[in-house]
């Protein structure tokens, strides 16, 4: 008595599980029937989504995406600090360092002119030290060892001159417009300090 009991569940439950499997390929079928785009075109549309988000990509990057920290100025991919406030040459590379820069290398005659007219406005110091020097006169050189370019240089009229305790290179506030390097004391004078800018 007692397997026959047994027996009857059992079919029971394949019963209940075959009925489970039939349905879904019978579903299938009706979902396949009715195609009406290319099996193509959802590649198409992946595809010109991922052209788009490239593009956009570029564009932001070449629009330069960059910041610069407060109260400095930013050109091309650089950000620029001119102080309010003088001191050596020395110690404003020191300063410079110490805000994560260095005095600006000028690498271009479009960085030059930037930075000529930042040096004009009215509210400005009248010397500012940049990244150049020489231990020995004529020797000059960057502070990031970049080469000096004399066909690069920006010398003012009649500059540099012969004066052998001044090994240290400004733009003068009222020299001419692109040529106003002039080479002084390193005493004391205004700075301007060049960091790389930050993509985000
Ligand atoms: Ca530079």
């Amino acid at each position: 008595m007692a397997s026959e009991i047994t027996y009857a569940e059992v079919k029971f439950q394949n019963t209940s599980t075959a009925a489970v499997v039939k349905v879904p390929p019978e579903t299938k079928k009706h979902e396949r029937h009715p195609q009406k785009y290319p099996p193509w075109l959802p590649w198409l549309i992946s595809l010109l989504l991922l052209l788009v988000c490239i593009a956009l990509v570029t564009v932001l990057l070449e629009e330069g995406w960059t910041c610069c920290p407060k109260g400095w100025k930013r050109f091309q991919g650089s950000c620029y600090y001119l102080s309010g406030d003088a001191m050596s040459w020395a110690a404003s590379e020191q300063n410079c360092t110490g805000m994560g820069s260095h005095l600006v290398v000028i690498n271009s005659k479009a960085e030059q002119d930037f930075l000529s007219k930042e040096v004009k406005k009215p509210s400005r110091g009248e010397n500012h030290y940049i990244g150049l020097s020489a231990q020995d006169m004529g020797q000059w050189h960057w502070v990031d060892q970049t080469p000096f370019n004399v066909s690069a240089a920006f010398w003012r009229e009649g500059e540099p001159s012969n004066p052998d305790h001044e090994k240290c290179v400004v733009i003068h506030r009222t020299s001419g417009a692109l040529n106003n390097w002039n080479h002084v004391q390193c005493n004391s004078h205004n700075r301007i300090c060049e960091a790389a800018a930050v993509i985000v």
